[in-house]
């Protein structure tokens, strides 16, 4: 078991992509730390987690609140012991027109994908660098971290963002032995995309522009994130990992 005893912390961890990876480190021996603006969701995957033998605990955590991610990450360290690897899952959209995008929604964006990556990074990276421990970060970017989609802003800017600062952290902490990655997804069904999928053209559309001609599942973006998180992969930092069907390799003619 790659994880056995190593422990895990993931933001937005009670939906989607990060209630996943949550769920597929726990199988493997992880302690998990669940953190998530909902916490009655988190605590169903911490639920989840401990119903299968596994170690889990709960947080409600807003990623954008410095004092709440301090909570969550000093917390963690109680409840499991240790810190080995962060996952910044916390993620919303917008989908409006440039011409549209309020103020509000753009800072809203911005603060939650890219304070919120840099805010349980610094202060897990603090904590690690304090103990003279090494650990893991990984962060979701996106395929619109690499290139742009219409409608999407806010959410392009943020996960340029993401990417840049993946960069910059790998940079600087690579001497302490705290490695920095990113994951960059193609379309994955999860509540965040739900809605595209209730539209059978919508779903026939989104399902095209991926070159496999279908759409991820969260355990395909799980494995990568466990992958760029496992302590044997140890040469690998500032990467941006793209899981997306092909959706970047090019255009169909
Ligand atoms: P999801 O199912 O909506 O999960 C995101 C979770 O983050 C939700 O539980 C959400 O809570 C929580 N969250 C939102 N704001 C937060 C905050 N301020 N503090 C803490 N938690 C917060 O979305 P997902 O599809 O799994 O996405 C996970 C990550 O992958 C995101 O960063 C997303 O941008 C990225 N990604 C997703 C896709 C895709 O196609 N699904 C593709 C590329 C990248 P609420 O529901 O209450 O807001």
């Amino acid at each position: 078991m790659r994880f056995q005893d190593r422990a895990v912390l993931v933001t937005g961890g009670g939906s989607g992509i990060g209630r996943e990876v949550c769920l597929a480190a726990a199988a493997e021996g992880a302690r998990v730390a669940v953190g998530d603006l909902d916490a009655a969701r988190a605590e169903t995957v911490a639920a989840a987690i401990r119903g299968r033998g596994g170690e889990a605990q709960a947080f409600r955590l807003d990623v954008t609140d410095p004092a709440s991610v301090t909570a969550f990450v000093e917390g963690a360290e109680t409840a499991l012991g240790r810190l080995d690897v962060l996952v910044n899952s916390a993620g919303i959209r917008e989908i409006v027109s440039v011409l549209d995008l309020s103020l509000e929604e753009w800072r809203r964006v911005l603060d939650v994908n890219m304070t919120g990556t840099f805010l349980p990074s610094q202060a897990f990276a603090r904590r690690l660098v304090a103990q003279g421990r090494t650990g893991q970060i990984v962060n979701l970017a996106s395929t619109l971290g690499l290139m742009a989609a219409p409608n999407r802003a806010a959410y392009t800017a943020s996960k340029h963002g993401v990417v840049g600062l993946t960069k910059e952290m790998a940079l600087e902490l690579g001497e302490r032995g705290i490695r920095v990655n990113a994951v960059a997804p193609g379309v994955i069904r999860t509540p965040m995309t739900e809605r595209y999928f209730q539209d059978p053209e919508m779903s026939a559309t989104i399902r095209g522009i991926h070159a496999m001609n279908r759409c991820g599942e969260p355990p395909d973006i799980a494995r990568a994130i466990l992958f760029l998180a496992e302590e044997g992969n140890g040469f690998m930092t500032g990467s941006v990992l793209t899981v997306d069907g092909g959706w970047t390799t090019g255009k169909k003619m």
